[in-house]
């Protein structure tokens, strides 16, 4: 008996429980999303493979360090209302992290079980305690705090700017959130494709900060519609800058101009907040492209070549100069869009654009490379082949080679240091700025990072921003957190 028992304890260290997902043939045409998501009993099977370790080290893979054993526990015991609950005490938005957290890189990567190559699903985990919690309609409201009479202006209303107005909220502040795009939600709205996160979830979140009395300004755009200085003449003790990184980069070759030729950051806003794919019903139009070829090979690569697929595309290529090890999109996501149909073109640089009489992209000229030393970053260093040009057709190109800071706010603010890069310099474990009174945190600070990074940089700077307040209306006491 007891032998039986520790084999089935292997059987069960090995058996994730697989998440149901859309077949490839099928979602390859539709905006639907992929993953299907957990039932009660898969999550429950899955939950009891969790080892329950007396020191977790799944938790130190966390930025947010949600309980990670503690949540799993209580969804192997079915109660699901309290496994949310303990999420929340750490995690605002484990409908999204659940679904769009590296975690093989972070949560997962740590989880003992990784060793033997079958970690927990702890995001799927997550995110079934989400939606069931959304399901009930139950939300993570917390009493009303006493108000402080203090306020704090957020400028971005991305992952980093959403977090600082929740945890600022609950601790009794008022805030606002200024947002330049006519939607809040930042990358999760016009960035991430709704066959990855669902627009819904984000709307609720927003929803639930605006039912706790967040002010949300959206075509605000802070350093022209409104100056920083206008936002303390306006009152606001204190302004928090989460405004991203969203500045597209280019390849900076001949023929980048032609007609058909945009960057990722363009093609998902139009498809993703415009809803152009559910065009002529959205009056957005969308260059469709038959022919696609979309460079880079990180997420936001793999997001524009999936949404080329839908969109109706007969071939779509990614071609990236280095080879499969060095991709930096999540393996999931390769696996997905390979799936789907998406050849890859490795160990490949373009080297010009081609157009035809009218101005239109018909050809891209590219290069073979192959990988020499290691450079800055580590990776192999792509080396071009001499003589080894080649032609392909293509009728639509989708610039996907990363973004850096944008210039509007850092540029227009007096006093603000900034790196050599345009990103703001802030103290990593406050937020704090150069400029009194102005913290800064996520991508703007980073560089391209992640939702999970923004929100824990978001959750240090509301900690930093409320001791400050509170040490302004009690200047003789030290303020507990
Ligand atoms: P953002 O989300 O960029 O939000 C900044 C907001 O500020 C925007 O809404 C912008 O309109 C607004 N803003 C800018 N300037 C101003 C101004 N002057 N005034 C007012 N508002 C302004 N991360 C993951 O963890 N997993 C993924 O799967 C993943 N996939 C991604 C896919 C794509 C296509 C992209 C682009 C990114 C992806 N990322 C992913 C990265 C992640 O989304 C970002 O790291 C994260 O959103 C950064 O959050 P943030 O709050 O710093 O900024
Ligand atoms: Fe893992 Fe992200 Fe959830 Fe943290 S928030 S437990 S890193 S999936």
């Amino acid at each position: 008996m007891a032998e039986n028992e520790d084999l089935a304890e292997k059987e069960r260290e090995k058996n994730r429980v697989a998440m149901p997902e859309q077949e490839p043939e099928e979602r390859r045409r539709n905006f639907e999303e992929v993953p299907l998501g957990y039932t009660p009993e898969m999550a429950v099977a899955e939950a009891s493979r969790c080892l329950q370790c007396k020191s977790p080290t799944c938790i130190e893979g966390c930025p947010v360090e949600i309980d990670i054993p503690a949540f799993i526990r209580l969804i192997k015991e079915e109660k699901f209302d309290e496994a949310i609950r303990k999420i929340w005490e750490k995690n605002r938005l484990p409908a999204i992290c659940g679904r769009v957290c590296p975690q093989e890189t972070q949560c997962e990567g740590r989880c003992l079980l990784a060793k033997k190559g079958r970690p927990i699903a702890i995001g799927n985990l997550e995110r079934f305690a989400a939606d069931s919690a959304r399901e009930k309609g139950l939300k993570d409201l917390s009493p009303k705090p006493e108000p402080s009479g203090k306020r704090v202006a957020i400028v971005g209303s991305g992952p980093a700017g959403l977090t600082v107005a929740a945890d600022l909220l609950a601790r009794g502040h008022q805030v606002t959130i200024f947002e330049a795009l006519h939607k809040p939600g930042g990358v999760l709205v016009y960035g991430i494709p709704e066959f990855r996160l669902p627009k819904e979830i984000v709307a609720d979140e927003v929803e639930s900060l605006e039912d706790q009395g967040a002010e949300i300004r959206c075509n605000t755009v802070i350093g022209r519609t409104i100056t920083m200085d206008e936002l303390f003449e306006e009152g606001y003790d204190a302004i928090f800058i989460g405004v991203g990184a969203g500045l597209p980069r280019f390849m900076n070759i001949p023929g980048e101009n032609l007609v058909g030729i945009l960057s990722a950051n363009e093609y998902l806003t139009r498809a993703n907040l415009m809803k152009a794919y559910q065009f002529p019903e959205y009056d957005t139009p969308m260059p469709k492209g038959k022919n696609v070829v979309v460079l880079g090979a990180g997420n936001v690569a793999m997001d524009s070549a999936r949404t080329a697929m839908r969109l109706g595309a007969d071939s779509v290529r990614i071609v990236y100069r280095r080879s499969r090890y060095e991709m930096p999109a999540r393996a999931a996501e390769i696996h997905h869009a390979e799936e789907e149909g998406v050849e890859f073109l490795l160990l490949t640089n373009p080297t010009r654009f081609l157009g035809d009489d009218e101005g239109r992209v018909v050809g891209m000229e590219c290069i073979r490379m192959e990988l020499g030393e290691p450079d800055a970053s580590g990776r192999r260093r792509p080396v071009p082949i001499q003589g080894s040009e080649f032609e392909i057709p293509c009728d639509l190109v989708i610039i996907a080679v990363g973004t850096g800071a944008n210039p509007l706010l850092t540029r227009s603010t007096d006093g603000l240091e900034l790196n050599r890069r345009g990103y703001i310099v802030a103290d990593p474990e406050t937020g704090e700025t150069s400029i009194e009174g102005v913290w800064a945190g996520g991508d703007i600070v980073t560089g391209s990072a992640t939702v999970i990074e923004a929100m824990g940089a978001g959750r240090r700077a509301a900690r930093s921003i409320h001791e400050r307040l509170t040490r302004d209306l009690q200047p003789s006491k030290s303020v507990e957190d």
